[in-house]
């Protein structure tokens, strides 16, 4: 189950809900593949090819530096050969793969603190 967490800007009005942690299709290959980027799909199938296990997907709350967007990046962690590697997804908006964990509103620049309001899946 994931958090469901509000960012609220007090200053501007800006409002977003965004989904931290993990679902219910979180074991599905297939569907963490469609959060990654293409050369985040590349690394992750070809990991599962040479028998990466342990795959599981965790989303976490950040800002784009690149245009401010608040999403949650998603994380996959997997282990291959006894070690443990990450891909991680980039921004829905502008396909960057950097992102900041001090979220500012993307509007006035704002500092917000994220509010718990809700659980998915
Ligand atoms: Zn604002
Ligand atoms: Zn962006």
């Amino acid at each position: 189950m994931g958090k469901i967490l509000r960012a609220a800007c007090s200053e501007c009005g800006f409002e977003k809900d965004i989904f931290e942690g993990g679902g219910i299709n979180d074991c599905n290959l297939d569907a963490i593949l469609t959060e990654l980027s293409e050369n985040g799909q590349k690394i992750l199938y070809e990991a599962v090819q040479n028998g990466a296990v342990q795959i599981s997907i965790n989303r976490i709350p950040c800002s784009c530096v690149s245009c401010g967007n608040i999403y949650a990046i998603p994380i996959v962690n997997y282990t291959l050969n006894g070690n443990t590697h990450t891909v991680s997804g980039q921004c829905p908006e502008c396909n960057e793969e950097k992102y900041a964990s001090a979220i500012n509103c993307p509007n006035c620049k704002k500092i917000i603190t994220l509010e718990e309001t809700g659980i998915w899946d």
